[in-house]
């Protein structure tokens, strides 16, 4: 018994360990990365679907370290909030990112707006206001080309929290809801916010051309944004077919692989000189 008492243990022990080991550098490793600013923006576009053309670009974080490899930020950004670093982290995405957008409404006739994601605990942060309104400033990029995305989470909170939120639009920025569907937002919430264009997640559709019902779904989501005067904008088309769908619907704008991945912002010229990505 004392044995298999001692092979449990050494059998168990290690694991644990390890993982515990692994999780704390990882976290000591993203405080270092954020700190020296070592992390890495891409951008995908947003594509118009009326013309093809694209509206603007989505800044996506990257992080790949000497040694751990690269790490999602699936998994980075949650360690970021639980560890304390999203904060400057934010702030070093809107910066590098709007000083990028600025750049390419010089080099473009049209309007290129910028999206940032931000997490929903520093969306209710009255510091946000003040970074993003410094940052703006600093960058040159007018405030209607930058919107803030963030999940249905915010739409749950209560209205005391909301002061950012009506700071920031009184700015001219715009915000979108992310992930639209996969949370808890109700109708009410929704008309009270005033968000400019909700993102409907690509978890719909993916769904949408084997199943009729989410097809019926999307359409409604998308009648329904209209109806509270928002923009729809879906995520993660791969397929023609999507495409199609959601023209039908009248969708009015998409992002994914089948126009573009998301590129390094030495792609972006390129991109911003084509007239359609259809
Ligand atoms: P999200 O905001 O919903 O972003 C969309 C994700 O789908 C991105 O993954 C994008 O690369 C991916 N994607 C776009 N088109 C397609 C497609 O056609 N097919 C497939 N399979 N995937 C597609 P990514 O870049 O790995 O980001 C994952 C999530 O991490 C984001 O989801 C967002 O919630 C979060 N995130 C990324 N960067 C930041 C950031 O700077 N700040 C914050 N707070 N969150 C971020
Ligand atoms: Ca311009
Ligand atoms: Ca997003
Ligand atoms: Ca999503």
């Amino acid at each position: 018994a004392k044995a298999s008492g001692k092979n449990c243990f050494v059998l168990y022990e290690p694991e644990m360990t390890a993982s515990a080991e692994y999780r704390f550098k990882v976290e000591q490793c993203l405080r270092e990365a954020v700190e020296l600013q070592q992390l890495n923006l891409v951008y995908q576009p947003k594509v118009d679907l009326t013309t093809g053309a694209v509206a603007g670009f989505e800044a996506l974080c990257r992080w790949s370290h000497s040694q751990l490899g690269p790490i999602s930020p699936i998994e980075f950004i949650p360690i970021a909030e639980q560890i304390g670093v999203i904060k400057p982290l934010t702030a070093w995405v809107l910066t590098c990112a709007c000083r990028q957008a600025a750049h390419w409404n010089q080099i473009s006739d049209a309007d290129i707006s910028l999206a940032v994601n931000i997490s929903p605990s520093h969306f209710l942060d009255s510091d946000l206001v003040g970074l993003v309104s410094g940052v703006l400033q600093e960058t040159g990029l007018p405030p209607y080309l930058l919107e803030l995305e963030v999940t249905e989470a915010l739409v749950q909170t209560d209205q005391l929290n909301l002061v950012t939120f009506g700071s920031l639009k009184a700015m001219g920025v715009k915000v979108a809801i992310d992930d639209f569907g996969t949370g808890y937002s109700s109708f009410a919430s929704l008309s009270h916010l005033h968000v400019d264009s909700l993102k409907i997640d690509k978890y719909f559709v993916d769904d949408m051309l084997n199943d009729t019902k989410v097809k019926k779904l999307v359409g409604s989501m998308i009648e329904m944004g209209h109806s509270l005067d928002c923009k729809v904008i879906a995520e993660g088309i791969e397929l023609r077919d999507q495409l199609e769908i959601l023209q039908t619907f009248g969708c009015d704008g998409a992002q994914g692989y089948l126009f573009s991945r998301p590129v390094e912002e030495d792609q972006v010229p390129d991109l911003l000189q084509k007239a359609t990505l259809f």
